[in-house]
């Protein structure tokens, strides 16, 4: 708690090392990388303005290993955190800081990119510019956690709405994750079927956090989650896994669904 969880791909790669390897043998086939918050404007707010290429190469190598050939690395974009439309940040200093990290990523040699958690339209086609530049495969998701059904964007977006902006804007995959448990996801994807014809990427969260003695605690149990995968492909989804609180017993209570 209190620091910054992608400063460890340097100060704790091991620990970090061990989260990935818990996830590759409870069967995930695709692993993300530590870098969701490692772009230059949410590193340099946390004093490691200086280690962007380091942070996200680290985190690439981290993974890489720890799939030892069992499980791709895709490597994981987060938002900035800055808003486009009160002008927080000007859009080439967003365009700016999404190439700088994409190229990083591929560089150090990911699968593919993964922007993820997106709740700005033009922030995510900002990040697909930047990823797409790299010519590797791109991942990109929303996070709806808004409006009465939680079915928008924080900025309004519905998934429609998202799943045609995403796909003129490049992407290769789109996709929803984090913001509610599971139970909320097969009408999201149903919703971004509708809408474009790329393959459907669904990560949801082990339902909303509860603060307990500071820790993050999630109700969901994994058989809970893993009997709503069906579901979820039913619907359309062509990559499923978990967001906030998924341990990796989610994981391999997903594989046991899958294959029983
Ligand atoms: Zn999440």
């Amino acid at each position: 708690m209190g620091e910054f969880p992608d400063a460890w791909n340097l100060t704790h790669p091991e620990r970090v090392a061990d989260v990935a390897r818990a996830y590759v043998e409870a069967g995930s086939q695709i692993i993300l990388t530590n870098t969701f918050g490692a772009n230059r404007i949410r590193l340099a707010e946390n004093g490691l303005g200086a280690e962007v290429a380091s942070i996200n190469r680290r985190g690439v190598e981290i993974s890489r290993a720890a799939g030892d050939g069992r499980a791709r690395v895709f490597a994981s974009i987060g938002p900035t955190g800055k808003l486009l439309m009160s002008e927080e940040i000007s859009p080439a200093e967003m365009a700016a800081a999404f190439e700088e990290q994409a190229r990083a990523l591929a560089e150090a040699g990911a699968d593919a990119l993964v922007i993820e958690t997106m709740s700005d339209l033009a922030e995510a086609q900002s990040a697909i510019a930047g990823a797409r530049a790299t010519g590797l495969p791109v991942v990109a998701c929303m996070v709806y956690d808004s409006g009465k059904n939680k079915d928008r964007t924080m900025m309004g977006a519905t998934p429609e709405q998202a799943a045609q902006a995403l796909t003129e804007a490049g992407a290769d995959v789109i996709g929803a994750n984090c913001g509610q448990g599971i139970l909320g996801f097969a009408a999201i994807c149903r919703r971004l079927r509708t809408a474009t014809d790329r393959p459907l990427w669904i990560k949801p969260n082990a339902g909303l956090p509860e603060m307990i003695d500071g820790q993050a605690r999630y109700s969901a149990t994994p058989e809970d989650f893993a009997a709503q995968i069906p579901e979820l492909i039913r619907a359309g989804a062509a990559f499923v896994g978990g967001c906030c609180g998924t341990r990796p017993d989610f994981i391999g209570a997903i594989r046991r669904q899958l294959h029983s």
